[in-house]
This record gives C-alpha cells, structure tokens and sequence, in this order.
C-alpha cells in the first residue's frame, strides 16, 4: 500500500457527500488535506475537522485551481488529488412548450464536471511530476475522478450531466496512459446512487428517490459516500491500480 503518512492531498468538493468523506479517510492516513470548494462555511468547517486547510475553489477557474495546489504542496509532498465537485442541472432537450434547451445551462455542467475536472488535475499532476518519487517503484502521486453511473444509463432530463461524465470517463484512459511515464496513476470511481446532498430538494430529488426501486441490495437502499470513499482510497493507496473506471453502485440498474 502506498504511504500517505506526511503526504498533502486535494480533494475538490470535499466540503461535502462523497469529496467529504473522501477527504476524512485521506486525513485518517496522514494526509494533509486541502479541501478546495465553493462553500466556505461548510468547507472550511470540514477542514478545521481534520486538521486540514480550506481553499475556496471554483474548479473551472485556473488560478483557484493553481491556489489550491500551492496550499497542498506547502503542507508536504502532494500524492493525491481526489476530483469530487461536480452538479447537475436537469432539464429536458426541449421543454413543454417545444423550446430547446437552455445552451449555457448545458455548458456550465460541462465546465464544471468536465473541463473543472480537467483544469484541477492538470494543474496537480504538474506539481506532482516535479516532486520526488515516494517509493522504490518510482511513483509519484495517484488522481480519482468522480464520474457517475449517468455514463452509462442516461435519463431523461440529464443530457448534459451523463455528457460530462462520459467525457469523464472518456479520458481517464488516455491521461493515465499520459501520466503513466512520470509515475502518476490515474483513475475513475463511477457512483450509482449516493445519500448525499447533491440531488437537493423537489423535483430532482423525488427523480432520485424514484431509483431506489432499483436496488438490488436486501434491504433497498441508497449508497453511502464512505462506501464510495474506500474505492476512492484503493485508488490511491493501491500501487497496481491504474486507468481503472470502477462502477460502484451496489448493483443498481436502471431501466
Ligand atoms: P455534493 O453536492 O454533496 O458535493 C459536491 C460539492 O461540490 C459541493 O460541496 C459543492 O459546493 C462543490 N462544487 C460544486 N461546484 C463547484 C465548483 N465549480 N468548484 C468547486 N466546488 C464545487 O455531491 P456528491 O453527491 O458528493 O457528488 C460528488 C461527485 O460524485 C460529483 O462529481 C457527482 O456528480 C458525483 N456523483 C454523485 C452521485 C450521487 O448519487 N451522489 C452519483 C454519481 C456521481
């Protein structure tokens, strides 16, 4: 198992769900933890939790981005970086009315799951190739992406969301196939359905609720994101683990 003990990290959108529960596990193996979100009160919160710092992170800016990867390496050697700021906003191709789609609705969920996905991780994999290789196999650090099952089985209304998490997992082979040459491993966790606040309130949240006929586990329920955490952590912390995209969504199907 790689050794995060005196290691920096950054987690995007680890003010919150899956990111936050990621970012608790890291803290527990040593890592120092930058927690790089937009929401201040509950990320700065987080990070005082777990000994770690807050950055306030709009992912699709370089600069915030840039931030957030100078307080990791301040911190110690930045093996991880952990992309979990995501959102969705739903909306139909055309609306009751036959009006097409909102197109800078769809192109703000593509920046910021996709091309905030993309900036983060450049930016990280850049501090990480000039650092020392942690252990006698030469490696230098590990990225996880958050994609989404909405890769595979897209739902009405979520064009733009499984279009970004397909573009997610589209290019986790290819940049880790990149990086593969300065020792950094990259790989992406797809998650079903997790408890988290994400899916918010009305609408979207009963589409949600409406899935969990789906489940397959006995009894039926939603995933939690400390499960989803300890894949995200075998990413990490598992030196064979590379260009992987791991379904993890107990087994849900959607129709
Ligand atoms: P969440 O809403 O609990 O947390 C997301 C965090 O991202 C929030 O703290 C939010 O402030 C932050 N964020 C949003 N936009 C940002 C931006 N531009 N810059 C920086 N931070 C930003 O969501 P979650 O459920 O923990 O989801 C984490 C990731 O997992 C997302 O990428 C999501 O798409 C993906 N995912 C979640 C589920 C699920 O069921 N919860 C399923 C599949 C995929």
């Amino acid at each position: 198992r790689v050794n995060l003990e005196g290691s920096s990290s950054i987690v995007t959108g680890g003010a919150s769900g899956i990111g936050e529960a990621a970012a608790r596990q890291l803290a527990a193996a040593g890592s120092k933890v930058v927690i790089a979100d937009l929401n201040e009160e509950k990320g700065a919160k987080v990070a005082a939790e777990i000994g770690g710092v807050f950055v306030k992170c709009d992912v699709t800016k370089t600069e915030d981005a840039d931030a957030a990867v100078e307080a990791a390496v301040a911190m110690g050697p930045l093996r991880a970086c952990v992309n979990s700021a995501g959102l969705g906003a739903p909306g139909r191709t055309i609306d009751r009315d036959n009006n097409p789609h909102d197109l800078g609705r769809f192109a703000f969920v593509i920046n910021v799951n996709l091309i905030g996905t993309f900036n983060v991780l450049s930016r990280a994999a850049a501090a990480m190739a000039k650092q020392e290789p942690m252990d006698a196999d030469g490696s230098r650090g590990a990225i996880v992406n958050l994609a989404s099952c909405a890769a595979f089985d897209g739902q009405i209304g979520q064009a733009a969301y499984s279009a970004s998490k397909g573009g997610v997992v589209g290019m986790t082979l290819p940049i880790a196939r990149d990086l593969s040459a300065v020792g950094i491993r990259v790989n992406t966790v797809a998650p079903g359905l997790i408890d988290t606040p994400i899916y918010g309130e009305g609408e979207h949240a009963e589409q949600f609720k409406a899935h969990l006929g789906q489940s397959v586990l006995f009894p039926k329920r939603l995933g939690q994101g400390e499960e989803l955490a300890f894949a995200i952590m075998d990413c990490i912390t598992n030196p064979y683990m590379n260009a992987e995209v791991i379904r993890l969504d107990g087994g849900i199907r959607m129709p």
